[in-house]
């Protein structure tokens, strides 16, 4: 495990010499530290990625920045499971999820790998214009120096959505992870030493929020920001890029609906919902938690529902058979106990869970939470809770589920089930969202656009939408005629 900052190629200690206590979110008990980065650090770090990108870095072809990218992804996939577990410790899932996430993270390299390559083919495009005396070609190139800021409930996915693409396409990077979940960031860093990758082009500096990451928001020789997080630091950190017009892109937050029709098969409506909230303890920014159902099955519907949430397994990530790990960290617990507080002060019914397990008193755990009867001006309704607590409310026809479901300040993700296809076209069509689930909810790829409609952020990442983020568009025009050019307007 790692302690230091990752900074033009060398492990080096925080100028003041700050750290911060790492926590095992299962126990409640400080297992390593980390190095808590000031301004001072945050200079050195974007001074050595503006370095490399006035280097070789940027110029190489876009095949040999693959060859990098690919020699990470498969030492990522050598050291699955000690990274895994790694990833438990620090944030709590559970090791299969783990295990999934890290090797997602090793799959986003190589699939920025194959857009690097290509990259070199049609980085160059040749375009008509309407007069022959000018030829014009559009190159794209890299954007620059990028300031990544990252959430903790997906780390080192968070950092390879990030960090691949911009290698990719050219640019340096200084990651700043979450304060809460460093680790495999810090090993990320370890892994771009031992490839060789060249001093600068990516850093990785650890610290709290107003420390860390304000220094790298505001700093001048940064040209991209990169954010995923809450709503409100991604409202103050576009604020701040205005000053000097950084590039932004913002992934924030959510409350996703999933409409459940009366024509689906109820177990696998039972089964997808419960994917799509207890998933990683409903720490998912896309987590569907406001859950539509017809009138006609919404009796059978929850008592199922209620059954299944009831039967999961609640334990240390670590442990066998577990499926729902504790909350990140104490500020996370107290923030989802307090909205279900909340919930049901305001007149919600809270129908099974609501607590904290008797037997884990120790970790930072939740039971998984179902309410109903939740007003619709209710905080529960419509704020991000980020915890393992569904909404389930009933509707008479598709027109108001498709109101109830587009009446949010987001548009993350929407999911539906349904058997009929015209439905599902139809419905799908109509949610004002960036991602929509038909049958299934929160699968996620590499491939694929992500990102969201209204206050759930700005632009998209994965899939060659995520490479454009770090590209800039230079249009290169020739006048290639003998003819005099008379500017005067004749
Ligand atoms: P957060 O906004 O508090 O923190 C995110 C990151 O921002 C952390 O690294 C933090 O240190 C940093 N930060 C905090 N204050 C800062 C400041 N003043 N300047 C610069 N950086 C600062 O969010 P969180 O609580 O860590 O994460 C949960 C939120 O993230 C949820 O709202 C969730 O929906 C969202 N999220 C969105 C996605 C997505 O893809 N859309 C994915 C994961 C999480």
């Amino acid at each position: 495990m790692r302690t230091g900052l990752f900074i033009d190629g060398k492990w080096v200690s925080p100028k003041l010499g700050g750290k911060l206590d790492v926590v095992n979110p299962a126990t409640g008990k400080v297992f390593h530290e980390i190095s808590a980065a000031t301004e001072e650090d945050v200079d050195h770090a974007v001074t050595a990625a503006r370095r490399a990108f006035n280097g070789e870095w940027p110029k190489m072809s876009g095949a040999q920045r693959g060859q990098y990218l690919r020699k990470i992804a498969s030492r990522i996939r050598n050291r699955l499971d000690e990274i895994s577990e790694l990833e438990v410790l620090d944030n709590g899932k559970p090791l299969p999820e783990a295990k999934w996430d890290i090797g997602d993270a090793a799959g986003c390299f190589d699939f920025y790998a194959g857009l690097a390559e290509e990259y070199d083919e049609n980085r160059v495009e040749t375009i008509c214009l309407p007069d022959a005396r000018f030829t014009s070609k559009v190159a794209r190139e890299p954007l620059g120096v990028v300031g990544a800021i990252i959430p903790w409930n997906y780390p080192l996915l968070m950092a390879a959505w990030k960090v691949a693409p911009a290698l990719a396409a050219g640019c340096t990077i200084v990651l700043k992870p979450a304060e809460a979940t460093s680790l495999t960031a810090l090993e990320l860093a370890a892994i771009a030493e031992e490839v060789e990758l060249p001093p600068g082009v990516l850093n990785v500096i650890t610290g709290i929020g107003s420390e860390a990451g304000q220094p790298l928001v505001d700093h001048p020789e940064v040209d991209k920001l990169a954010f995923t997080g809450s709503g409100a630091i991604g409202a103050k950190l576009m604020a701040a890029a205005a000053k000097s017009i950084k590039r932004v892109s913002l992934e924030l937050g959510g409350k996703s609906p999933f409409l459940v029709f009366d024509d689906c098969d109820i177990e696998k409506a039972v089964e997808w919902v419960m994917f799509g909230i207890f998933w990683n303890q409903g720490q998912v920014c896309s987590a569907t938690s406001r859950v539509l159902v017809h009138e006609s099955i919404h009796a059978r519907f929850l008592e199922r529902l209620v059954e299944e949430a009831q039967k999961i397994t609640i334990g240390d990530g670590l442990a066998d058979g577990v499926l729902l790990g504790p909350l990140v960290s104490k500020i996370q617990l107290e923030r989802v106990v307090g909205a279900i507080e909340k919930a049901r002060e305001q007149g919600a019914t809270v129908v099974t869970g609501g607590r904290r397990p008797a037997h884990l008193a120790e970790g930072y755990f939740v039971e998984p939470t179902v309410l109903t009867d939740v007003p619709l001006d209710s905080q529960a309704w419509k704020e991000e809770i980020f915890g393992p607590v569904v909404c389930v409310r009933a509707f008479a026809s598709e027109e108001e589920a498709i109101a109830l479901a587009n009446d949010t300040r987001f548009g993350l993700a929407a999911a539906l089930m349904t058997s009929d296809d015209a439905r599902a076209e139809r419905v799908a069509a109509a949610l004002r969202a960036g991602i929509v689930w038909i049958n299934c909810s929160q699968p996620g790829f590499t491939e694929a656009p992500w990102g969201g409609y209204k206050q759930s952020g700005i632009g998209r990442e994965l899939g060659r939408w995520g490479f454009e983020n770090y590209l800039e568009t230079k249009q290169i025009t020739a006048y290639v005629s003998d003819e005099p050019w008379a500017w005067y307007i004749k």
